[in-house]
């Protein structure tokens, strides 16, 4: 049977297990009438000495119900206003049962899960890297708000809070034991209930223990409270730096900021109010529907295996050749033996693959130094990469990854000439960045075991792989690319063959965008601000001087000369600046001696002078908001070209792969949701008004209108 249950032990003790219908508890529907009626019976009951709350799954409590926070509308806010109040006051109660009320934290409590633990006097977790405790709120674009904002000021003050409210920030229980999250840890799972039980033992008449720190007369705040001279001379700066970081385009961490200064400004119970009010305002914002879509519900589709064919068991790498040991394959020899697979690094001479292996050494001794891992595992993690020139070291790899020189004669041949070292079933992917998969097969012997796994770089930072199908691309090299992205603890997506594939394709538009309106006349340094104010990380200027002018120079000769049609890319006004920069001026990018922007030795960088001469008109009248939008919706259309012609084959896959590969603002919940919340209609009608002024390239795609008139969204 399924619920809450009870058991009185001898003592006079009451354990509380919480065993809710599903995977998880959570607060479901299900959850307020089942704690309510506990907590009846827990007040009504004769001789009780104490409360134990345990959970009988794997987590403790999950937290929030996600499906239900996405459906909070204006006309049912206020009902979901009194159901977060109504739940909280459930959980106040159990915070002031006559008797000491001990958590026995067994598994992951994040959000609500920890807020319920908050409820409790006191909290003994089992001290496993399992047991993940914080506020992930943030993250969706919510806030803690079953007392966990309030309370966590309470418990560690404002400074101390930050990382964990503004940030999300998730603990082991020994760092949130120091934290002062919780009270106590135990090393083994059979210890923790005995220890909670002891606990409420030796405190059932311990009038000051069964009491909160908010209800504790004369408690003080760590930090102080807001008008203590500290904390009061930080709040404007607070409130600053995050607006500069979130460029106020996140309410929720705002929010949370206003309901921590008011935390310590007003009573507890008027806070929890605020609180609830705060988590109410922020249900009912398009950012936070856009994030808890893209962020949970299509991330776990997507690492659920949503995209990789079903009928194929699970594919595990174990030993994988990477062709080139240079900025790309050192990355990827890298994570796949942090991930426990042999690599076999392979560059042209014997120099060259040390070098590609002395990276990973580089990265590791940095992770020993910061006290990340020990001596022993990073010595285990290198033995796993053998550097090497010989071509007999890759034989019987299962997954040989080539990324070589951006060059498809040497890449044919290098196909041709190790693909025979492949253990039988293994298969051959290509890291490149901007040649046709469906190309690059043609050297290939078997087609079907070709695939594209495109990494971003730095690879041990960038969370996402881009698989590419080629055109004969089989299931099980989609299987095992798939698997082994998930082995090295990346996101996969799965895209269909195109020039750019879908992130460098979609990316390019905002540098095209970027790039035109330099050629129109826009101030470079209002163009760049632009671009960041919309949510991109940096702006099209600056990011096109990193990747390079000269890059997309060569992949337009190198498309030129394979023959490939890329008149679909309407790129003649980026092709002209170019031209400019480099045949003029020799401006290749940062790497090329500079670009747009110089670069100082210092890292700092200023906007080349004679940029403004050739293409700055002060008396160009473009607005902000057209400027932002010219730069966002180009993407976006891009995006759903993509899911139009095929090129996406979810839309997940293209909400996750925008904010992941290329910077997508979070806000959006990625290029395609952001159509959703933003309205398909209203969408339609603004891309007209661009489109009329600026050209038609700003046309909605038809699949906006042909939802719209069918009341769908892109899901
Ligand atoms: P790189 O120039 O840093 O490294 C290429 C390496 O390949 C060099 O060490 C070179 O010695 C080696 N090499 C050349 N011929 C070889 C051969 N026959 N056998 C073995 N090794 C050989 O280049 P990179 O930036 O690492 O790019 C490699 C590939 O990854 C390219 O296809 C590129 O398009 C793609 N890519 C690059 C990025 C990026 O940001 N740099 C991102 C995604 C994909």
């Amino acid at each position: 049977m399924t619920g809450f249950h009870y058991d009185k032990d001898a003592d006079g003790i009451v354990t509380v297990t919480m065993d809710m219908d599903g995977p998880v508890n959570s607060m479901s529907a299900e959850f307020l009438p089942l704690l309510e009626t506990t907590i009846d019976r827990l007040e009504a009951e004769d001789g009780l000495t104490g409360v134990v709350l345990t959970s009988a799954k794997k987590t403790f409590f999950a937290g929030g119900d996600l499906n239900m926070l996405c459906q909070v509308t204006e006309d049912k806010a206020d009902e979901f206003f009194q159901g977060v109040e109504a739940t909280k006051a459930a959980m106040r109660r159990l915070e002031k049962l006559a008797v000491p009320v001990a958590a026995a934290i067994n598994g992951a409590a994040l959000g609500g899960g920890l807020e319920l633990s908050l409820a409790c006097n006191h909290r003994v977790a089992w001290s496993d890297k399992s047991v993940q405790l914080g506020f992930p709120e943030v993250t969706l674009g919510l806030l803690p708000g079953g007392g966990g904002v309030v309370k966590a000021i309470y418990l560690m003050g404002l400074m101390a809070s930050n990382e964990y409210l503004l940030e999300g920030k998730r603990v082991v229980p020994a760092k949130a034991q120091q934290a002062g999250l919780i009270d106590a840890t135990v090393d083994s799972l059979d210890e923790l209930l005995p220890a909670a039980k002891a606990w409420v033992t030796a405190h059932k008449d311990d009038e000051a223990a069964m009491t909160q720190p908010w209800d504790t007369k004369g408690y003080k705040i760590p930090g102080g409270n807001a008008n203590s001279p500290g904390v009061a001379q930080m709040l404007p700066a607070a409130a600053a730096m995050l607006q500069q970081k979130t460029r106020g385009l996140l309410p929720a961490p705002a929010k949370i900021l206003d309901i921590a200064v008011a935390a310590m400004r007003v009573d507890f119970e008027t806070a929890m109010r605020i609180e609830s009010r705060g988590l109410t305002y922020l249900a009912l914002t398009p950012q936070a529907k856009n994030m808890i879509n893209t962020f949970f519900f299509q991330m776990n589709q997507i690492n659920g295996g949503a995209s990789r064919p079903k009928d194929v068991p699970p594919q595990k790498t174990q030993k994988v050749g990477v062709l080139g040991a240079g900025m790309m394959g050192q990355g990827i020899a890298y994570v796949s033996a942090m991930a426990g697979i042999e690599v076999i690094l392979k560059d042209i001479s014997q120099e060259a693959a040390d070098k590609g292996k002395a990276y990973s050494e580089k990265l590791l001794a940095k992770r020993v130094e910061r006290g990340r891992m020990t001596e022993e595992k990073a010595k285990a993690v290198l033995d796993l990469i053998v550097p090497t020139a010989a071509n007999e070291d890759l034989q019987g790899c299962d997954l040989i990854i080539e990324a070589v020189f951006e060059n498809i004669k040497l890449k044919h041949q290098i196909t041709g000439e190790l693909e025979g070292y492949l253990a039988e079933g293994g298969i051959w992917g290509s890291n490149t960045s901007t040649l046709p998969i469906t190309q690059l097969a043609e050297a290939s012997r078997d087609a079907n075991n070709f695939i594209g796994v495109h990494f971003f770089s730095p690879v041990d930072k960038m969370p996402l792989v881009e698989i590419i199908m080629g055109e004969k691309t089989g299931d099980l090299a989609l299987a095992k690319a798939f698997d082994y992205a998930l082995q090295i603890r990346k996101t996969p997506i799965v895209v269909n063959d195109s020039l750019g594939f879908f992130t460098s394709r979609t990316f390019g538009t905002f540098i095209d965008e970027g790039v035109r309106l330099l050629s129109e006349g826009m101030h470079p340094v209002r163009i760049d601000n632009l671009g960041k104010a919309v949510g991109m990380p940096v702006g099209p200027l600056a990011v096109y001087d990193e990747v390079s002018l000269e890059l997309s120079r060569k992949a337009q000769e190198t498309w030129e000369e394979m023959g490939i049609d890329t008149s679909g890319r309407d790129a003649a006004v980026a092709r002209d600046v170019v031209n400019t920069m480099i045949g003029e001026h020799g401006r290749g990018g940062r790497h090329h001696g500079g670009g747009f922007y110089e670069y100082a030795e210092d890292g700092s960088k200023a906007i080349w002078p004679p940029l403004l001469d050739i293409y700055y008109k002060p008396d160009l009248d473009i607005s902000d908001q057209d400027a932002k939008d010219r730069m966002l919706f180009r993407q976006v259309i891009e995006a759903l070209r993509c899911l139009e012609e095929g090129v996406l084959r979810t839309v997940a896959d293209g909400n996750i792969g925008s904010i992941m590969g290329i910077g997508a603002p979070v806000w959006t919940g990625g290029l395609i949701q952001f159509v959703n919340t933003y309205g398909l209609e209203r969408f339609i009608n603004r891309c007209d008004e661009l489109a009329g002024h600026y050209g038609e390239r700003f046309k909605a795609p038809n699949c906006v209108s042909e939802k719209c008139a069918a009341g769908e969204l892109f899901t």
